[in-house]
């Protein structure tokens, strides 16, 4: 007997996308399952992990195993990790090295470097941390500095619970290091240069924060629910889906609820994990973990350096850190013992991963979830149809529960939302973008030195230009999409692809001189928006080009919350996040944008957008008021933010989708394929089509195929693209029914292909 081990080489190619054996020498005593080892494949070393070890006879394989030629880590995942990955490579019909890698340390693919006559791992960028700390001095409080320095202030606050590394401090305040240096000067703050032992964790000296003192009866239900399951411990890959929606309108405590569940988690001795959508607009979600948990939370996003990232990982790792918070591939920290597993925002796009693996990190959630018998809870104030209806399901039976947190700790309302027909406006007179309604409001809280936030949706097809003679619309030349009116330089751009061109003075198809635009850009907004208000009014605009330079977000925040009286003009970006408890009047200039995109998801879009965007108003003493413009009042997806009642979008989106076959009652595979020329593109799709359907043969007719057909961006950066569509019953297995059928294709040189499982969106 002896032992093998089997390896997924780190080489993406379809063709060699499985497990190789290999001999372990007995001298490789180190050797555990999770290793990254360095193997002979193809006559050359390349990097491979384990995921299996058995002791086996060799001479029953009937050819000779070469051996492993050593190891280059510690183990990096356990036995359910490795189940993990290769459940996510059969779910998404994704590689098994692409697929293992998500559990690797963070920092891209490990190289290999032969050093003294031994093989090491070399990691790019993962090299020393930032170990500058920053501390409040004893005794030193905001209400010492001048009300006008807010980053300073700023600063202090967020030292208030215990000391902080520079380096995350300007993660979250662009400048930390300068204002840090000022109050330095000032005796407020000390800075330490701490050495740190990797993976030890530094004494912060943090204080942790208390607990709400009387939780709502909403929060105490949802948190008697979490505990509740966490006491129940089967686990394996069958055992029951332990799944809480905590449903809580905007600022209805759900955090707190989170945050008081992994005290329970925690004191099982077992770990928790948080995901978030972007870690950007969320600074405030990771403080409150930080001021409660202190030195046992790690923070895994892509905005840490490479060694930064590293450090946090191996933080979980070793064990130091029990509670992860970061954005999407964080589910795949490797903290053991997992208990709790909080997914905020679950309604939210960014947890769907657009390149390959394309795994969804709520479906990865939910088996993980399983595996470990942990917990799983999804928090939203707008949960998604998907989640929803699979509440609604199963009502009663194990595994999902529902509860709803319908008021505010405070009590304060949700605002009141007046729909304002734009098309009557119009009619009336009225020429502006802004309607009379929310101009009024606008200048009402002006007057009275309240902020505004006005929502721009530009998602979609807004702001193009169309000939009025002819409907000429001007598209990019290397992708299928209108070109954007710009209204610095007069030019019309591409979103996708950055194609620039002069606006025509004539149309180019009739020569027509009535060219229109249609639509509006945030500059054009806020043109009219000066001219509408007194003048000198602080107006701050947050789009692409003004948060383009890091830090620029978080500074644009600052001046809006130091400024009285502001208004906040942006698009998407502002939905959600901010909690400014002196907003008390929200706009939302056009809110049927999205509406028009040619995706089945768009009326659910459209009213979790406008629902999050009304939470931003009066979250402080005086109430809010939301002013929604529209084409299409009568729009349920509109009617159902306006009365914050989702049963009215539900009561339309459910039976349309089950007529014309959408998930929650299929589910969908879009399988892309795309290259420079369209002919061998087309071909490729139509022999995968025809795969598809003769394995599809016995289903009788329960699966469908859609196409082979153009997407609706059709061209993209030059490339043409097509895609077919699986619809299947729910709960069906797309991956493997796809899996052979790519596998078979052979080589398909110049067009390349995706698999997306469960996609996010059809375009
Ligand atoms: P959500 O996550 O649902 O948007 P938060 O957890 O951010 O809501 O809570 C909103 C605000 O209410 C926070 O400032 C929080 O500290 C406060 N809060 C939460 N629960 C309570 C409670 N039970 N009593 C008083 N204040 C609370
Ligand atoms: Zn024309
Ligand atoms: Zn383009």
């Amino acid at each position: 007997m002896a032992l093998i081990a089997s390896v997924i080489v780190d080489v993406s190619a379809r063709a060699v996308d499985r497990a190789f054996d290999y001999l372990v020498p007995a001298e490789l005593t180190g050797l555990q399952l999770g290793c990254a080892v360095i193997v002979d494949f193809g006559n050359r070393p390349v990097v491979g992990y384990v995921i299996g070890l058995a002791q086996r006879d060799p001479q029953e394989l009937g050819f000779k195993l070469k051996p492993l030629a050593g190891v280059l880590s510690e183990p990096y995942f356990d036995e359910v990790g490795a189940q993990l990955a290769q459940w996510i490579a059969r779910e998404y019909a994704a590689p098994l090295s692409e697929c293992v890698r998500l559990l690797a340390p963070p920092g891209g693919s490990p190289k290999v470097k032969r050093v003294d006559g031994s093989w090491q791992l070399v990691r790019q960028g993962a090299g020393p941390v930032d170990d500058r700390w920053v501390f409040l001095e004893r005794g030193q409080a905001a209400a010492a500095i001048p009300e006008r320095a807010v980053k300073q202030r700023k600063v202090v606050e967020a030292l208030s619970c215990g000391g902080m590394r520079l380096a995350e401090l300007s993660l979250e305040l662009s400048g930390a290091y300068q204002t840090c240096k000022a109050l330095e000067k000032k005796g407020i703050v000390r800075i330490e240069e701490r050495r740190r032992l990797r993976g030890a964790m530094p004494s912060a000296g943090a204080a942790p924060q208390p607990p709400v003192s009387h939780l709502t009866l909403g929060q105490q239900r949802a948190l008697g629910q979490i505990t509740t399951l966490l006491e129940e411990r089967d686990c394996g890959s069958t055992a029951t889906e332990r799944v809480v929606v905590v449903d809580g309108i905007t600022g209805s405590g759900k955090t707190e609820v989170y945050l008081q569940a992994i005290v329970a988690c925690l004191a099982q001795g077992r770990s928790a994990l948080v995901l978030v959508p972007e870690i950007a607009l969320t600074p405030q979600t990771v403080g409150r973990f930080r001021a409660r948990f202190g030195e046992q939370v790690a923070v895994l996003h892509s905005r840490l350096s490479a060694g930064e990232r590293y450090d946090q990982w191996d933080l979980a790792r070793q064990g130091s850190a029990q509670v992860v918070v970061g954005t999407r591939s964080a589910v795949f920290a490797p903290l053991s013992n997992l208990g709790l597993l909080v997914i905020d925002e679950e309604h939210e796009n960014t947890y769907k991963q657009d390149s390959s693996p394309r795994y969804d990190a709520r479906r990865v959630a939910l088996q993980l979830c399983r595996m470990r018998g942990a917990v799983l809870v999804l928090g939203s104030a707008t949960p998604s149809i998907q989640t929803l209806s699979r509440c609604a399901q199963r009502p009663g039976a194990p595994g999902w529960s529902w509860v709803s947190l319908g008021e505010r700790p405070c009590g304060q309302p949700l605002p009141a939302v007046t729909v304002v027909d734009m098309a009557r406006e119009f009619g009336s007179g009225q020429r502006s973008m802004f309607s009379r309604q929310l101009a009024e409001a606008l200048l009402a809280a002006h007057a009275a030195q309240e902020k505004s936030v006005l929502l721009l949706n530009k998602r979609g097809f807004a702001s193009f230009v169309l000939c009025r003679e002819c409907g000429f619309v001007p598209e990019c030349p290397e992708c299928s999409v209108s070109l954007t009116y710009h209204e610095v330089g007069s030019s019309l751009a591409c979103h996708h692809c950055g194609h620039r061109e002069a606006m025509p003075a004539k149309c180019p198809q009739c020569g027509s001189p009535y060219l229109r635009k249609f639509g509006a850009g945030t500059q054009r907004v806020e043109d009219e928006l000066r001219a509408l208000m007194p003048p000198g009014t602080p107006i701050i605009r947050m789009d692409a080009d003004t948060t383009a330079a890091k830090g620029a977000h978080e500074a644009l925040l600052d001046q809006f919350a130091s400024t009285p009286g502001a208004v906040l003009l942006g698009t998407q970006m502002i939905a959600k996040g901010l909690d400014f408890p002196d907003v008390t009047v929200v706009g939302v200039i056009n809110a049927d944008t999205v509406l028009k995109l040619p995706d089945f998801r768009s009326p659910e879009r459209t009213y979790q957008l406008l629902e999050q965007v009304s939470g931003r108003a009066g979250r402080g003493e005086k109430p809010g008021r939301v002013f929604v413009q529209t084409y299409c009042p009568e729009h349920p997806a509109i009617q159902a933010a306006a009365a914050h009642d989702r049963q009215l979008l539900l009561e339309r989106e459910l039976p349309a989708r089950r007529e014309l076959g959408y998930p929650p009652f299929t589910r969908l595979g879009n399988i892309l394929v795309w290259g420079r020329d369209e002919g061998p593109v087309s071909t490729l799709a139509t022999r995968i089509a025809l795969a598809l359907s003769s394995a599809l043969q016995g289903t009788a007719g329960r699966w469908k195929i859609l196409g082979p057909a153009p997407c609706t961006l059709y061209r993209l950066k030059g490339d043409y693209r097509w895609h077919i569509l699986l619809k299947a019953p729910p709960g069906e297995d797309l991956g493997s029914v796809i899996a052979p059928v790519l596998a078979k294709l052979g080589k398909h040189e110049g067009v390349k292909l995706a698999v997306d499982v469960d996609p996010s969106n059809l375009l």
